[in-house]
C-alpha cells in the first residue's frame, strides 16, 4: 500500500522497509519552479518506491506529473502544459559520494540528519522537465492579434511608422 510522504523524510528508513510513497503538493510550495510559471495554480503528484541498492544506499524510483500554466514566449498568452516524467534517484550524504554512481540514478543530497524535504526531492526534476522554449506548439494556437501586430511592426519597421509630428513639421516650414 502507498503511504503519504511526509514534508520531510529519511530515505534510508523508507528504503529499508521498501516503502511505496505518494505525494501531492501545491505548485506554490516549489519556489524556484513556480518562479518560472505564469501562476502557481495546480499541484504536483508523485509516487515513488524506496529500496536499498547493492551498496546499501537508499534509492527511489517513481514518477511525477503536474499541469502548470506558463506564458507563451511568442504571444505572451497563458497556456497550460503537462509535465510527466519517471525518475530514479540515489540518496547520498556528501557530494564526493556522487562520483561513483551509475549513470541511471541521479544523486540527491540529504541533510546532516540524513533527511530531505519532499519539495527539495522533486524541485530540480520539475525544473528540468520545463521545455526550454515555452511557446504554443502550433503558431495558430497563439493569440493572433499579437502575432499580426508583431508581424506588421516587423514589416514596416520603426523608421517607416507614421509620425504625427512630420506633418506638423511641414506646416511650420510653410
Ligand atoms: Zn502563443
Amino acid at each position: 500500500m502507498e503511504k503519504k510522504l511526509p514534508p520531510k523524510f529519511n530515505p534510508a528508513e523508507l528504503a529499508r522497509s521498501r516503502q511505496k510513497s505518494q505525494l501531492e503538493l501545491p505548485v506554490s510550495h516549489f519556489k524556484r519552479f513556480s518562479a518560472l510559471l505564469a501562476n502557481t495554480e495546480g499541484s504536483v503528484v508523485a509516487s515513488a518506491g524506496f529500496e536499498l541498492n547493492d551498496t546499501k544506499q537508499a534509492t527511489a524510483k517513481g514518477n511525477l506529473r503536474t499541469s502548470v500554466n506558463v506564458t507563451c514566449q511568442r504571444c505572451m498568452r497563458e497556456m497550460e502544459i503537462q509535465l510527466s516524467n519517471n525518475f530514479s534517484f540515489v540518496f547520498i550524504s556528501d557530494e564526493e559520494e556522487a562520483i561513483d554512481q551509475e549513470d541511471d540514478y541521479d544523486p540527491v543530497l540529504v541533510d546532516d540528519h540524513n533527511e530531505i524535504a519532499a519539495v527539495d526531492f522533486l524541485e530540480d526534476e520539475l525544473i528540468l522537465q520545463l521545455p526550454l522554449r515555452l511557446v504554443h506548439e502550433d503558431e495558430h494556437q497563439c493569440d493572433q492579434s499579437v502575432i499580426t501586430a508583431v508581424k506588421t511592426a516587423a514589416q514596416t519597421g520603426p523608421a517607416k511608422t507614421h509620425n504625427p509630428f512630420s506633418d506638423l513639421d511641414k506646416l511650420l516650414k510653410n
